[in-house]
């Protein structure tokens, strides 16, 4: 489309939006902007230069809900369908009057709104709600988050992967603008727009050797098209967006590229944000003995970090022949403990320190039964912290709804 269809100058007229609200959605070419009833006005004196940086300021989306007004989003449409909406009433009467108008279209006492909010802020009745102060809040945190998101530059892109998988028997995928919002938290930007998409969901033959091995090879095949288009992209960070069985995500882990950087994001309890919080690391671990054993070459290892491992659920051929160790969040597991990135640091930290001992205690070992109950990017980090030259293989053993261990597979073979 060329420019002047966009020109903020050129806006819907109110009633003719509330007609034609369906009109650019049902249009299936590009001409919608053409086909609606427009006019060209000279909106209240808005001065062009003052219409041009509320569209600037605002990056084209209402300052309310955030929805892009330069745009149909179903049809990808480029219509403009933003208003200049007063903070302070235009017209004597309107909503949040004020005495002074001297500086009433000053762009700073305006917002650029999608008709819907408009319309909803100019009520008078809900004046009580949507008070000058709280519209001139939402506006100042509106163009903050649009200064900050467009000062990000080309070198802090990353290229994401996403997974979907089974949570509490439901199908959970994460949403593109949830990844965004953690990202930017990052100073991260998305090098496309097209994720990487892992699917854990289907459940089929779960707990089976063949379940392992396919979605093992699948995930191969993702990480190699993945790291193909990152080199094609010049793209040197990566951003893992984690959940699935945790004996597919070590073997993730296991195969991350390290000559690319990556961040790993938890979902947290607290709704579907994946943002790292904004507080000091509290989560602590520590590492024991349960069981010397006998046989110098068999050794297991317990991972408790979001739930306590019941010793009586692990296989029965673990037995006094073996030394068992266990890897805990001290003074208790529980799953909401991963909140800041220093968490996962500090988890690396011990994990790779208690691989170390297990090494030390057991010279020769060649072989880890590990039986982990962590979150998601816990899980990565076991698998991307084993040195494929000098650490020992890892039988993973897989449980859930609170069934026996059973084994899944190997990393670091
Ligand atoms: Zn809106």
């Amino acid at each position: 489309m060329g420019c002047a269809t966009i020109l903020p100058s050129v806006i819907l007229k109110k009633t003719d939006m509330k007609k034609s609200r369906k009109t650019p959605t049902d249009n299936k070419n590009n001409s919608a902007v053409q086909k609606i009833d427009i006019i060209q006005k000279k909106p209240r004196n808005v001065a062009v230069n003052t219409q041009l940086l509320l569209f600037a300021l605002s990056a084209g989306r209402c300052e309310i809900c955030n929805e892009s007004v330069i745009s149909d989003i179903r049809t990808g449409t480029d219509i403009v369908w933003g208003e200049k909406a007063h903070i302070y009433a235009f017209n004597p009467g309107g909503a949040r009057t004020d005495l002074d108008k001297t500086y009433l279209n000053n762009v700073h006492n305006l917002l650029l709104a999608c008709p819907n909010c408009h319309e909803k802020i100019d009520k008078k009745a809900l004046e009580h709600i949507y008070t000058a102060e709280f519209l001139k809040d939402i506006k100042k945190r509106h163009e903050a988050r649009v200064e900050i998101a467009t000062s990000i530059g080309e070198e802090r892109k990353t290229k994401v992967i996403k997974m979907v998988a089974n949570i509490n028997n439901e199908r959970v995928t994460t949403d593109s603008k949830v990844i965004y919002e953690a990202l930017l938290n990052e100073r991260r930007i998305p090098s496309d727009r097209n994720f990487c998409e892992i699917d854990f969901s289907a459940i089929s033959g779960q707990n089976t050797q063949e379940y392992w091995k396919q979605k093992s090879a699948e995930i191969e095949d993702a990480l190699q098209t993945f790291y193909q288009e990152a080199s094609r992209d010049h793209v040197e960070h990566s951003s893992i967006f984690a959940i699935g069985p945790m004996p597919l995500l070590m073997h993730l882990g296991s195969k991350l590229n390290n000559k690319i950087s990556t961040d790993l994001f938890q979902r947290h309890k607290d709704g579907e944000s994946w943002k790292w919080k904004e507080e000091e690391s509290k989560a602590q671990y520590s590492f024991r003995t349960i069981q010397k054993g006998k046989d110098p070459s068999k050794v297991a290892m317990l991972i408790s970090i979001s739930g306590f491992i019941d010793t009586s659920k692990l296989p029965t051929h673990v037995d006094e022949e073996f030394s068992v160790y266990e890897l805990f969040l001290d003074p208790k597991p529980n799953y909401n403990c991963i909140r800041a990135k220093e968490d996962l640091q500090e988890f690396e930290k011990n994990f790779t320190s208690a691989i170390s001992e297990i090494k030390n205690n057991l010279e020769g070992i060649d072989q880890i039964e590990m039986f982990p109950a962590v979150p998601a990017p816990v899980a990565i980090i076991c698998g991307r912290s084993l040195n494929k030259n000098s650490d020992p293989q890892i039988r993973v053993f897989n449980t859930s709804l609170k069934e026996p261990f059973q084994y899944s597979l190997t990393i670091n073979q």
